[in-house]
């Protein structure tokens, strides 16, 4: 059954988001975002403060460095000052003296390459050599790199020369140190410190004489620093560049122009900071990509567990679940989309509105599960019937509608609806019951000439499956707009007849019932007549229906019961059959609206005889027998109407405290045509016989079929052969002169049934 229904109805959700695209779009990209930037953010915080932290690390042992440089030459400075005699004795000594005791302090230091002393013009007086092995001719040639110097110190110049730097002390403390100062600048090729101390001025002299130690910045110093700091492979490069990871630090004099440039290689405790955390932050990355998979993973599964939840809630929705069809609120959508299909000039199409009869027989009869079952049974053989871009939805209860496209022409829809209608009418067993069902169909064509929306089409199917229905059912209709005309007739035939009853404008008519041998009236039967202004005489078989189906049946049964109690007191010992229909019968307070119409008209119960048909009884069996008891306990008696042309099931006859049987018409029409309308006779009555009651027989018309029934047992006779419907007078009269009234024969009498 699923199957059939998945083939016919999968929803249409093509464009519509899922709940996994909502969350990826509302919850997942900006979460990802997020964990990107943050990412993102982490990085570059970690590699700028390795960055910043090996920046700092570097500019402290570029400090360090050349403070390590300043200090050796303050070194060199105080111990040349401290060598040599104060300033003013100085000046007073003797070149030789001086020498002796520069020259012995230089050798007892043994750390500085060179000593120069040069007079007060500024000529080299003495120079010495630390080393043996180094050149004497080197002070020679030394000399006039350091005479520029010597010359500034002398105060020849006021501007330090170019390519010295000068370390120690700074120019405000200049003259606390009595002129001492320290220089790196280059001797002979090499960098140097060199410290120098004025020794006084001769007299006579403007110029002091200067004594200069000149300690070269070598490969023994650099090695002795960068130990102490830890620079390792720290070098003078002179102007070169630095190569691989090394820094170069270049010593600039106060014109900005490179003196030397030293290289070591940075200790870059960042970079180090940096490598040892790489693996945690690697892992802590794994770590999350991990969760964040889970995450994802989760996300997406619960999506997917919603998707689906949403999908079953809409299938829900949208299907009916007894058997699996699209349901009404389904059909509505799709047929809303085939209109516009078709308005945008997609191919006609055709709305078929199918309505089981007898379904809730079966259903009352049966019972509800065989009735589920054959709804069932009904969805599959129409599906299979359908072709599978066909609609077929169920409406409710027992209306079904199908959408197809297939064709819109006249032939091709009767065509289809006489498939349906054969293949829906064929004989279903269900839990051993053989079931037969009708069905009826409006159809409503939908092509570009149409105007309205889907109501208005499912209007018309409608409109076409009424007329279908009352064309006598099992048949299809399909809809014009003479059927528009037909409904608005029905209407305001709706609308006076309403007013009828308001207006006291009905009449009712007796029609007399008589004994088996037709001589004498025993009974009139109580039928409304409709004596419109303007049409005329209004048949029962017109306005009973539309009185039935607008409800207006209660009030007319009441007005017709209550006329009928009046109208037969003129009759003393004349029993009066009424007509009930189902829906009056079905009332509540039925039993005591009789009670009180009998207790108002002071009618005697015994000769009330209520008329009711197995359409009353159909459904509600237990109520209707307590109905029933309730009204034979009155005295009311109760006549089975029409019998034969319903279930005429023996199970009302024998349950239900009926004391009369109608047999109907149409058996008595067809006793001398059909051999087995005479069998169907002998054996109703024989069965009314049987569980003792009386037995009826109308539409008695001819002498033979009087002759037929008499001879068959029924007790009493009922048709135009003893009596048309007549007006009280006219009864009155009749009964006033028994034997007056003469029996109609043959052409008047089918006269009267035309
Ligand atoms: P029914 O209760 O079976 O009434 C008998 C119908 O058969 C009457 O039709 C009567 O005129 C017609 N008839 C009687 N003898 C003959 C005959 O020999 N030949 C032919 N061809 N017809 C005959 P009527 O009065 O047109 O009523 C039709 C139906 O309308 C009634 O069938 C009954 O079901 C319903 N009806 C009439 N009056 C009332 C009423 O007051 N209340 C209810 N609920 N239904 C009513
Ligand atoms: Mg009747
Ligand atoms: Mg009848």
């Amino acid at each position: 059954m699923s199957s059939v229904a998945l083939r016919l109805d999968q929803p249409r959700e093509s464009s519509k988001p899922t709940g996994w695209d909502r969350a990826h779009l509302g919850v997942v990209v900006p979460l990802c975002v997020v964990v990107a930037v943050a990412i993102v953010c982490i990085v570059v915080a970690a590699l700028t403060s390795a960055q910043r932290a090996d920046e700092v690390a570097l500019e402290r042992e570029k400090h360090l460095f050349i403070k390590s440089i300043a200090n050796r030459a303050e070194w060199s400075m105080r111990k040349l000052s401290a060598a040599v005699p104060a300033d003013e004795d100085a000046g007073n000594l003797d070149m030789k003296v001086l020498q002796q005791r520069v020259g012995a302090w230089h050798k007892t230091v043994m750390d500085h390459d060179i000593l120069v002393v040069a007079d007060s013009a500024d000529q080299m007086a003495y120079s010495e050599v630390q080393r043996p092995s180094d050149p004497p001719h080197w002070t020679e040639a030394a000399f006039p790199e350091l005479t520029p110097l010597i010359e500034h110190l002398q105060g020849h110049w006021s501007e330090l020369p170019a390519r010295s730097i000068r370390l120690t002390p700074r120019p405000a403390a200049y003259q606390a140190l009595n002129g001492s100062a320290a220089f790196v600048l280059t001797v002979r090729g090499k960098p140097a410190i060199v410290a120098a101390v004025p020794l006084g001025t001769i007299a006579g002299r403007n110029h002091p004489r200067i004594a200069l130690v000149v300690m070269f910045i070598d490969h023994a110093l650099l090695a002795d620093i960068g130990g102490r700091l830890g620079l390792a492979g720290l070098h003078n490069t002179g102007l070169e560049a630095a190569t691989g990871t090394d820094v170069r630090f270049d010593l600039a004099d106060h014109r900005d122009q490179i003196v030397t440039s030293f290289t070591w290689t940075p200790q870059r405790p960042g970079a180090e900071v940096l490598h040892s955390v790489i693996p945690f932050i690697g892992i802590a990355f794994a770590g999350f990509a991990i969760l964040a998979g889970m995450v994802l993973r989760y996300m997406r599964r619960t999506a997917a567990t919603i998707a689906a939840g949403e999908n079953r809630l809409r299938y829900l929705a949208l299907h009916d679940p007894l058997c699996g069809l699209p349901n009404r609120i389904f059909f509505g959508e799709r047929l809303e989309a085939t209109i516009a299909d078709v308005k945008g000039g997609g191919s006609p199409a055709a709305v078929f509105y199918i309505d089981l009869d007898h379904f809730k027989d079966v259903n009352d009869t049966l019972g509800h599960h065989i009735g589920d079952e054959l709804i069932r049974n009904v969805t599959l053989r129409l599906s299979r019937t359908m072709r599978g871009n066909d609609l077929v939805a169920r409406l409710g209860g027992d209306e079904f509608a199908v959408i197809t496209s297939a064709s819109s022409d006249r032939a091709s829809l009767d065509l289809i609806a006489g498939r349906i209608i054969s293949t829906l009418c064929a004989p279903y067993s269900i839990s051993g019951h053989t079931i037969v069902i009708g069905a009826s169909i409006g159809i409503a064509v939908i092509d570009h000439r149409s105007e309205g929306e889907a109501a208005d089409v499912m209007r018309y199917a409608n409109m076409a499956l009424y007329r279908a229905k009352n064309e006598g059912r099992s048949r299809a209709c399909i809809y014009d707009t003479v059927m528009d005309a037909d409904l608005s007739n029905r209407k305001r035939v709706e609308q006076d007849l309403r007013d009828a009853i308001k207006n006291d404008e009905l009449s009712v008519l007796y029609q007399p019932i008589v004994n088996a041998s037709g001589d004498k009236v025993v009974e009139v039967e109580a039928l409304a007549r409709w004596p419109h202004p303007e049409r005329g005489l209004i048949s029962p078989c017109e306005f009973i229906p539309i009185a039935e189906h607008s409800g207006l049946i209660v009030e007319l049964g009441t007005y017709v019961l209550r006329k009928a109690c009046l109208d037969a007191k003129a009759w003393p010992g004349m029993t009066v059959a009424v007509n009930v229909s189902p829906l009056q019968f079905r009332q509540l307070d039925f039993v005591k609206v009789v009670e009180r119409i009998l207790d108002e008209t002071g009618f005697d119960p015994a000769l009330l005889e209520l008329e009711l048909t197995e359409s009353t009884l159909l459904g509600n069996l237990e109520s209707a027998d307590a109905a029933m008891r309730r009204l034979k306990a009155l005295g009311v008696r109760l006549a089975l109407d029409d019998f034969g042309t319903g279930y005429s099931s023996l199970l009302y006859l024998r349950r239900l405290p009926f004391d009369k049987l109608k047999i109907d018409r149409s058996f008595v029409l067809s006793i001398e045509k059909a051999a087995d309308a005479a069998a169907i006779v002998h054996a109703i009555v024989s069965l009314g016989r049987g569980l003792g009651m009386k037995v009826t027989a109308e539409g008695v018309e001819t002498a033979e079929q009087h002759l037929f029934l008499r001879a068959a047992g029924v007790h009493y006779m009922q048709g135009f052969r003893f009596g048309v419907p007549s007006t009280p007078a006219e009864v009155s009269a009749r009964l006033a002169t028994p034997g007056v009234y003469r029996s109609i024969e043959g052409d008047a009498a089918a006269a009267l049934a035309s």
